[in-house]
């Protein structure tokens, strides 16, 4: 075996990939929102990791301040206390440094799906012939074809939030974040995203931080879950998810799966409870 090969199989033990620098280390983040007469506590001291080629969730109650925390990560808005380290560089504050698709799909309505999914790329100069029938490739992929062309408008909801996924998939940073990437979908095209999603991370190992409000996706897709609590949001538990890879849909009715499905699912609601409870008009 030669030496680099054997450096190559070093750098892919567990061991040697955990003295790497994390892709993502969020620290004691702490956010209030304040207005001249109030202020509201949105994040309070979340720290949470993601190393390189790991795919990671978050799951919170609606409202308890997930997107926040990608704005945060993403350089839009700036931590009261706390602190972002990526590849163990400082990157507070600063903008740039994620691959971020908004729960929100945010297209730009004046370009084509095509310019759209690229935008990343054109931005740091990289488009060229390949590119673009990459791009082709995977609007292809996503149920897309024949839409290059079309502007945002004409699309429904759903292929809308597919062009955005393809546009932070295509981006060249390292770190995904994926805000409820699938929400407006319908359950069957959701079941085909997920299963399109895992057979691309497993080739790829990109690493990705994923907000998601479905357990069972979180279960599916991630090697770590967070749990969030109510607003202001904390991190209440962290759950190692055991399933090896590469993972097939059948896992879902695997008992382990079930148990842990249901240990998520009442922490979500006592959480949802409380804070349904603190807003009695809500
Ligand atoms: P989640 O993504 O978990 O549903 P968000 O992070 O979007 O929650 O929001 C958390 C709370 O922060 C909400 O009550 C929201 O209204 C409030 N919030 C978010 N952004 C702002 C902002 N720019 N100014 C004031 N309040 C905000
Ligand atoms: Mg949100």
């Amino acid at each position: 075996m030669s030496i680099s090969e054997e450096a190559r199989i070093a750098a892919h033990s567990p061991a040697a990939q955990s003295e790497l620098p994390p892709a993502l280390e969020a620290s004691g983040i702490s956010k209030a929102f304040r207005t001249k007469r109030s202020s509201l506590q949105v994040l309070d001291n979340v720290s949470l990791t993601v190393q390189k080629g790991e795919f990671v969730s978050i799951v919170g109650p609606s409202g308890s301040g997930k997107s926040t925390l990608f704005h945060i990560i993403g350089g839009l808005v700036k931590p009261d206390t706390g602190t972002v380290h990526m590849n163990g560089m400082e990157v507070t504050g600063q903008q740039g440094h994620i691959s971020y698709m908004p729960q929100q799909p945010a297209l730009f309505p004046w370009r084509t799906i095509e310019d759209n999914v690229l935008l990343s790329q054109e931005v740091q100069g990289t488009v060229d012939k390949d590119t673009r029938e990459n791009a082709r490739y995977w609007l292809d992929k996503v149920g897309l074809g024949g839409f290059e062309k079309a502007h945002p408008h004409t699309l429904s909801g759903g292929m809308q939030q597919r062009a955005a996924f393809l546009r932070a998939l295509l981006s060249p940073q390292e770190l995904m974040c994926l805000d409820e990437p699938f929400s407006a979908l319908d359950a069957l095209t959701r079941s085909d995203m997920q299963r399109w999603l895992l057979d691309i991370w497993e080739e790829s190992r990109r690493s990705v931080l994923f907000i998601t409000h479905n357990i069972e996706e979180a279960l599916l897709l991630s090697s770590r879950i967070y749990v969030f609590s109510g607003r202001p949001a904390s991190v209440l538990q962290t759950v190692d998810v055991p399933f090896p890879r590469p993972r097939r849909e059948e896992i879902i009715e695997h008992p382990d799966f079930i148990k842990l499905r249901r240990e998520l699912s009442g922490w979500m609601r006592e959480e949802q409870q409380k804070m349904q409870g603190s807003h009695p008009l809500k």
